[in-house]
């Protein structure tokens, strides 16, 4: 086709703002930027885009900022069941005394499937299309997803005591091995390994999981150095600290996604430079259950692929990736000490292309660029908490609120519209998801909260 005919697309998009995120291209104002079969053609100025495309739609967002759909790298949908279930206690007596015994008490299928639900509803309200989850059941969570159409990394739950999703370490990663075959029909959804933290998979199940990593060649994603107790008791144990102890056992590289990471020392850095290990940081879980901090400036400065998470609602209680933007920015300041640390624009980036860096899906996903995925979301900067907007991306991190998303497309499917979640029943969901607040009432822990 000569270079001068218009293409017929199915959607064209206007808007004032477009914030790529990609190498070199800066916010681009007055653009437009098509979708067609589910990816993305352009951007082009809109008084051009007539010369590209004849498309059959065309959406105009006249004070709208327009960017990647947000990548939420860590969380445990299921768990939105447990929103402000067990609020104000350190990790360890929150995963012991609460957590863990109302998983044995409540968790079944239907109960990922119901909070993996109010999840995703929340998160596309929030302009989240990805997310990677790891829970128990994730057959339950690929129910909802697949016909929702949201992108997901499930990463299978491993760890060394008996769940209600498998009796052991082994059987979960057989079930893994299963789980591969029975997903191999669903391009949205990709598989990786999920053992919980060093501190529950004993060595033994490190071996195992190396050989299933080899084989299945599918990304590790795993809670690592979330406190310094789990650090210090590593050590007592082991002799060395959690991070060496997997990169003696061979099972770090690019393809491990390390979430937490708040104890980081100079050993830790090499290891992570050496590796290319990936770093996925939850600001507020970690501030909530008091467990440290990121140094994310660091990690940044030693170009280490850094993605944002929420982290499940229970140890957060949102999984608003706006709220999580600000805080990762403003603790890195802190944090560093230095108020140029993680500007507006990398913060953003962590939670768009940086995101699809450390998921291994960087080649088509995390930019507004012709040939990648049109997962694109828009946010309505024309409100009072925003105005006047000198800077887009300052607007986005520091002085909007989620609810100013207008719409969100993935794979150029709508998901939102005019901000009004279109394929999902919120009042459906609200309704249903209040029903467990009654039949998880009684449950005896919660006796002294
Ligand atoms: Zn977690």
């Amino acid at each position: 086709m000569p270079a001068n005919v218009p293409r017929d697309v199915d959607l064209l998009i206007e808007a004032r703002w477009i914030l790529p995120m990609s190498d070199g291209l800066p916010t681009l104002e007055n653009h437009a930027i098509a979708v067609h079969d589910g990816r993305l053609l352009g951007p082009w100025p809109q008084a051009e885009s007539a010369l590209h495309v004849r498309p059959e739609r065309v959406v105009r967002l006249e004070h709208h900022a327009l960017l990647p759909g947000l990548i939420n790298a860590h969380n445990h949908a299921g768990m939105s069941l447990m929103r402000g279930f067990a609020d104000d206690l350190p990790l360890m007596t929150w995963l012991n005394q609460h957590i863990w015994p109302a998983e044995s008490a409540y968790v079944t299928h239907e109960f990922v499937a119901d909070g993996t639900r109010l999840a995703c509803a929340e998160m596309l309200r929030g302009g989240t299309t990805t997310f990677a989850d790891m829970y128990l059941s994730p057959e339950a969570v690929a129910e909802v997803v697949a016909p929702l159409g949201m992108r997901v990394q499930l990463c299978t739950p491993l760890i060394d005591f008996p769940t209600p999703w498998a009796p052991d370490f082994t059987t979960g990663l057989m079930k893994t091995d299963a789980l591969r075959d029975q997903l191999a029909g669903y391009p949205r959804i990709s598989l990786a390994l999920g053992p919980h933290a060093p501190y529950t998979v004993g060595d033994a199940s490190l071996d195992r999981l190396l050989e299933t990593q080899h084989h299945l060649g599918l990304p590790i994603q795993m809670h690592v150095h979330e406190t310094a107790d789990e650090v210090e008791r590593g050590m007592a144990q082991d002799g060395k600290r959690p991070l060496r102890r997997l990169f003696d056992a061979g099972l770090l590289g690019p393809h491990f996604q390390a979430v937490h990471m708040t104890q980081i020392d100079d050993s830790d850095l090499e290891i992570l430079c050496e590796t290319k290990t990936r770093v996925i940081h939850c600001p507020q879980s970690n501030l909530k259950l008091a467990s440290g901090f990121c140094p994310v400036a660091r990690l940044l400065d030693n170009d280490i692929a850094v993605a944002l998470g929420t982290d499940g609602a229970a140890s957060n209680n949102d999984l608003d990736m706006f709220d999580e933007m600000k805080c990762a920015a403003l603790l890195a300041k802190g944090v560093s000490g230095d108020a140029a640390a993680l500007p507006a624009m990398a913060a953003l980036a962590m939670a768009t292309r940086e995101g699809a860096r450390v998921l291994g899906m960087e080649s088509h996903l995390g930019r507004l660029q012709e040939g990648f995925e049109a997962d694109l979301i828009a946010v309505d900067l024309d409100k009072i908490n925003s105005v006047p907007v000198h800077h887009p991306a300052s607007a986005i991190v520091y002085a909007v609120n989620s609810q100013q998303v207008s719409h969100v497309w993935i794979g150029g499917e709508a998901h939102v519209v005019d901000g009004q979640l279109t394929s999902l029943d919120s009042d459906a969901i609200v309704a249903e998801s209040q029903r467990y607040r009654d039949i998880m009432r009684h449950f005896p822990a919660q006796g002294d909260h």
